[in-house]
């Protein structure tokens, strides 16, 4: 798929990597590229609308965990694009004190919009179909100790991404989905990060690790979730490290899933 005059939705785009997926789709000739975001980041919006002039960028603040209001957001968005091509699903905290609140965004945000945007952007409904891409990370497929609730949260995207990947919903709704797990990556997630583990016995191992993971930049990961789009695959996972984009083989285990089939 091409990107170029394409309608995009990207959540978590006020910072991090979400604001370079959303840069990087403008500059790869997205029509209209819109930003949903509990933050405000006007600084770096003012830049973005200044930098692309003729295409169309709309700022929505909005908590990804607020089932509701990520309805309207996208009834919002619908309206004023007149369609939805692509969504890139990065909206997501660390913080493994806080189960609940970790639980109801980087899980429940996902939930929320993938299925806003099933809805908005199914051929059934009269949209053109397209892809969604969900923010995963590679703890979410290797279980890293230190950070469980966290963890968690990422296994339980790449599962539920998995399922909306099947082909019996492709062939209804037109919508291709995809989860991208990315490595280590400088941003604001790694700030004040021991404050927030949930086991304090554990922080000066985790500060040797923290030390010890070599991280890629955003601007990087962002790019390679911009080939991610273009790829025709279906439910496919993949890791983002060093520039380059992995395609993981999830083998089945279950047997008995066959036969009932
Ligand atoms: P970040 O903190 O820089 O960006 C996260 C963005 O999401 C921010 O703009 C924030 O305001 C927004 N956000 C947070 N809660 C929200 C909510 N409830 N509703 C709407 N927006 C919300 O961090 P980042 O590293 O760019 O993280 C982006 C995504 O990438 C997250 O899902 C994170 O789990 C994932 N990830 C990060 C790394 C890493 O090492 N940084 C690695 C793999 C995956
Ligand atoms: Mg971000």
């Amino acid at each position: 798929m091409t990107l170029r005059g394409k309608n995009a939705v990207v959540t978590g785009g006020a910072g991090g990597i979400g604001l370079q997926v959303a840069r990087q789709l403008l500059v790869a000739g997205a029509a209209r590229v819109a930003i949903i975001d509990i933050q405000d980041n006007l600084e770096e919006f003012v830049k973005l609308r200044a930098a692309h002039p003729t295409q169309s960028v709309m700022i929505i603040k909005m908590d990804v965990a607020n089932k509701k209001g990520v309805e309207a957001t996208y009834e919002e968005i619908k309206k004023t694009f007149g369609s939805i091509d692509i969504v890139v699903n990065v909206a997501g905290i660390f913080n493994d004190k806080d189960v609940q609140r970790t639980l109801l965004v980087n899980l429940g945000g996902i939930m929320n919009s993938s299925l806003s945007a099933l809805q908005y952007m199914s051929k059934e409904n009269g949209g053109n179909g397209g892809i969604v891409v969900n923010m995963s990370s590679v703890v979410g497929l290797d279980p890293m100790f230190i950070i469980p609730v966290y963890g968690a949260t990422k296994a339980g995207i790449i599962n539920f991404t998995r399922c909306l990947g099947n082909d019996k919903f492709y062939q209804r709704s037109g919508i291709r989905f995809a989860t991208v797990c990315p490595g280590a990556t400088m941003t604001d997630m790694f700030t004040n990060f021991t404050e927030k583990i949930i086991f304090p016995e554990t922080s000066d191992e985790t500060y040797k690790i923290l030390d010890r993971l070599s991280k890629q930049s955003a601007t990087d990961v962002a790019r390679c979730i911009l080939s991610v789009l273009e790829k025709e695959k279906n439910g496919a996972v993949y890791v983002i490290e060093g520039k380059r984009i992995i395609p993981i083989d999830m083998k089945p285990y279950w047997t008995g899933k066959e036969q009932a089939l």
